[in-house]
């Protein structure tokens, strides 16, 4: 396979409605440059777009600043269950896993089954493919995820879980539940590929579905590609990954079509961010809640948006 095309690549940490402290931004800033530089070189070399990703996704699971893999937030029974999917554009399958206990990294079974019949199994299934891939099991839970569930369980769960890293200092107001993890990648060949992993929104019922492992949370075609972070709910309702990549596949650019669904989220009163890239190299992200932590190559330089507060819905390059 000839490579003719510039890479590109954007990453996200989740987004939520504070990022405390100097010290808490620059140590997210550094985690996330981590993963661009090494999956834009791994791109560069050559990978094709969903390895680039799934090894990206990896990465941030095994980060326990984020709210994936190593780091999961629990949910109401003090349990972890975590969700992850990938979409590789170029085939155009979406393969994922819902609510999967004690594997490390739930983004590798969602590689998985790319190349089967049954492309999305919820829990029972998910254990049951850990098993017969030989999985060892793993302890996804981190001490600071346990102490924020206990004082919330001595709060009578009362506030909801609206951060989006695990900062010690986000404890005091029980306040670190978001920080889902995504990855969407434009290989040298021109493919694309999207994956999202995530503990969930913390708290939440037993047996809650996240839209991280639905094309609402992530979504890709060989015109683009997306991956969500927010509240699961209000992505699903606004069915916004895919949204934005058919309007993007009907002609409108990249940049036009995050204005117009992040206008109409804003106008619903939506509580979401998204990442997005499409063929011809545009890179974009969008947001209602106040922050997104995200960050992207875009063949030059790397740039983030963790800084990036005014008033616009979305940004591009
Ligand atoms: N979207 C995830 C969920 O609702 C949470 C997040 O992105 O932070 O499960």
């Amino acid at each position: 396979m000839e490579s003719q095309v510039q890479p590109k690549l954007i990453i996200h940490g989740g987004a939520g409605s504070s990022l405390h402290g100097k010290g808490g931004l620059e140590a997210v800033r550094r985690s996330l440059y981590i993963v661009v530089e090494e999956i834009y070189s791994l791109l560069l070399s050559g990978a094709t777009a969903s390895e680039a990703v799934v090894q990206g996704c990896q990465m941030l699971e095994d980060n326990p600043r984020f709210n994936a893999g190593t780091g999961s937030v629990l949910q109401s029974d003090g349990q972890i269950r975590m969700s992850a999917s990938l979409m590789d554009g170029a085939s155009g399958r979406f393969s994922g896993v819902i609510n999967i206990s004690r594997v490390k990294n739930p983004i590798d079974l969602a590689q998985f089954l790319q190349n089967s019949p049954d492309r999305v199994l919820s829990d029972l299934g998910s254990a049951e493919l850990a098993r017969e891939m030989q999985i060892p099991s793993y302890n996804a839970l981190t001490d600071l995820r346990l102490q924020e569930w206990i004082q919330e369980r001595q709060d009578n769960f009362k506030s909801t879980m609206a951060g989006v890293v695990a900062e010690p200092e986000l404890i005091e107001s029980s306040n670190a539940g978001r920080g889902t993890i995504g990855v969407v990648a434009l290989d040298a060949y021109g493919r694309l590929a999207a994956g999202t992993s995530t503990g969930g929104k913390g708290f939440e019922r037993i047996g809650r579905v996240s839209d991280s492992a639905m094309p609402a949370g992530n979504y890709a075609t060989s015109n683009a590609g997306v991956s969500c972070t927010g509240i699961g709910e209000d992505i699903i309702d606004e069915c916004l990954a895919p949204r934005i990549v058919v309007r993007v596949t009907d002609g409108m650019s990249l940049k036009d079509a995050m204005q117009r669904s992040f206008g109409e989220a804003h106008q619903n009163k939506r509580d979401l961010g998204a990442i997005a890239l499409d063929v011809s190299g545009a890179i974009a992200w969008g947001k209602t809640s106040e922050i997104l932590l995200a960050a992207y190559h875009n063949g030059e330089k790397i740039g983030d948006t963790l800084e990036w507060n005014d008033s616009e819905l979305i940004g591009y390059c």
